[in-house]
């Protein structure tokens, strides 16, 4: 109408229109048409730099223990290891993975993009190598950078800040301080030899009807235990009760150094109440930074729309992936790093044996990849960390993995990372330290 009474054509108006809005002139309101409007008033101009005019709260919720972390090879390239949570470099060749690699750079799709949820062809591989009846189909699985980035699509999916969720505690720091950043409050449920305290765990759900309850059931991190399967079926017979999802990280499932683990929550998960974590991370590499998420159909969909939002994992990496095991290549590759990791455990536990004259105390290593020890009365964590990391010789502190971060007396130990020599050089140090220590 407006075209026929200018005397001017539909398209010219339509272009004047969208010109205008491009600049910001015109307002549009669902129903009620769209409409020429005034900018607002420019606000004063400002000699404060942008980036310290922002809001960075919800930054600091949590202190950036993972970044510190990961830091540590930068700033001491030489030092020995037992602080990153890996299989250690020197399984790289042994794994086979580096040619699966290299045959995945020589193909065009390698290049490309993939579906959001992720490379079919993987997906149908990992739902071959979950074997749960529980995922019988590729649309029940959504790879992820990593299952940090799971945990992170889950949780902002499920909880708003200000929501709480239940874990074990100490717990998976990484997984806290997620929690944290997102605002989210933890409740802390403890854990014994047979994993979370599934009584103190129903009094909680009672009272706090968290969003979900995450767990790190098997070769837990920091622990090592696991959760038995009376309290496995017990947890989820609180999870249908109450209505609450359990969110399953299983990264050490395949980890055991004797007797294999129980079966994992989703294998016995009737209700459909588990959301089931895995990662690559522990089985291959870190830096291939892929992990999936299994779940019912409808809730990976749900994934599926927010993962889109950061479009998709690495292709190279999951073809190359994808055809590792579909040549069941990780099958032997685990079978050799679990002798390895075997023998480095032994190493290990060769060194802490003896410091338990001193009161220091730890658990024999059922599987995963990590001594948690407790410290003898008078050495403190911090000051020992800082002392040996001088000496050439880098851990993890306990409070990362508690809520209190005031000192705690524990450490955790890596045993898999470095390769049996190292560690028997790196305990030697920590032993000579901590024993001046505890004189002092
Ligand atoms: N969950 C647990 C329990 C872990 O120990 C780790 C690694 N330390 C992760 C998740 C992170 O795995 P990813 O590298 O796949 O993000």
């Amino acid at each position: 109408k407006l075209a026929a009474r200018l005397g001017v054509s539909r398209n010219t108006v339509v272009r004047a229109y969208a010109e205008l809005e491009v600049e910001g002139f015109i307002a549009g309101k669902m129903g009620s048409g769209r409409y020429v409007e005034a900018l607002p008033p420019a606000p004063a101009l400002s000699r404060i730099h942008w980036s310290s005019q922002h809001n960075y709260t919800h930054l600091h919720a949590a202190p950036p223990h993972m970044a510190e972390l990961l830091a540590i090879t930068d700033t001491y390239p030489d030092t020995i290891n037992f602080a990153h949570g890996d299989g250690g470099k020197h399984t790289l060749v042994t794994s086979g993975f580096p040619a699966y690699v290299k045959s995945a750079a020589d193909q065009i799709n390698s290049y490309f993009f993939t579906s959001v949820q992720g490379f079919p062809l993987l997906r149908e591989q990992l739902v071959r190598w979950m074997g749960f009846e529980q995922v019988s189909s590729p649309e029940q699985v959504c790879v992820t950078s990593g299952s940090q980035e799971g945990l992170y699509l889950i949780t902002s999916m499920l909880a708003r800040p200000g929501d709480c969720i239940v874990t074990e505690m100490p717990t998976y720091f990484g997984s806290l301080q997620l929690f944290q950043s997102l605002g989210i409050q933890v409740i802390p449920v403890p854990l014994d030899q047979e994993g979370m305290k599934t009584d103190i765990l129903e009094g909680i759900l009672g009272r706090y009807r968290p969003r979900f309850i995450y767990t790190v059931p098997t070769f837990h991190n920091p622990t090592g235990y696991t959760l038995s399967l009376v309290r496995r079926k017990h947890l989820l017979s609180l999870s249908e009760h109450y209505g609450i999802p359990v969110v399953e990280d299983d990264a050490y499932r395949h980890l055991h150094l004797d007797t294999p683990p129980p079966p994992a929550l989703k294998a016995l998960d009737q209700a459909g109440h588990v959301i089931y974590l895995n990662t690559l991370s522990k089985l291959l590499f870190p830096g291939l930074r892929i992990g999936w998420i299994a779940a019912n159909q409808h809730f990976i969909q749900l994934v599926r729309r927010l993962k889109e939002l950061s479009i998709s994992t690495n292709m190279l990496g999951q073809i190359a992936l994808a055809n590792y095991l579909k040549a069941d290549a990780l099958t032997p590759h685990l079978a050799r790093s679990r002798n390895l990791y075997r023998q480095q455990a032994e190493v290990m536990e060769a060194h802490l044996q003896p410091l338990t004259a001193l009161g220091l105390q730890y658990e024999k290593a059922a599987g995963g990849f990590y001594f948690w020890v407790s410290l003898p009365e008078g050495v403190e964590a911090r000051k020992l960390m800082q002392t040996c990391r001088q000496k050439g010789v880098s851990f993890t502190c306990g409070d990362m993995f508690l809520l209190r971060h005031a000192e705690q007396p524990y450490i955790r130990l890596c045993f898999t990372h470095e390769p049996p020599s190292q560690i028997e050089r790196g305990m030697s140090i920590i032993s000579e330290i901590l024993t001046r220590q505890k004189e002092e």
